[in-house]
């Protein structure tokens, strides 16, 4: 009988210690803040404040989608302002 259901959580991470972490951009928050996920081992990055790399803790998750939530009704402002503008 296999045991194929029962995997370990992060099989690859063994692989990510020896080679790095293999980051691809999961989420665009803002022009210069973007968070990253490692494909192997589903580590998340985020850019802080410095536009430094950083671990994707609750906090910044946080912070993130208050950025989130700025930027994109500051960019659906600045659309409707263009498409709008012989009105206003
Ligand atoms: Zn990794």
């Amino acid at each position: 009988m296999e045991k194929s259901t029962k995997k370990p959580a992060h099989p690859l991470r063994f692989y990510c210690a020896i080679f790095g972490h293999n980051y691809e951009m999961t989420k665009k928050v803002t022009s210069h803040v973007k968070e990253y996920t490692c494909t192997c081992c589903k580590h998340q990055l985020t850019t802080n404040g410095n536009g430094k790399l950083t671990e994707l803790t609750p906090k910044y998750q946080e912070i993130n989608a208050i950025l989130e939530r700025i930027y994109s009704r500051r960019m659906l402002r600045l659309k409707s302002q263009s498409l709008t503008s012989s009105i206003c």
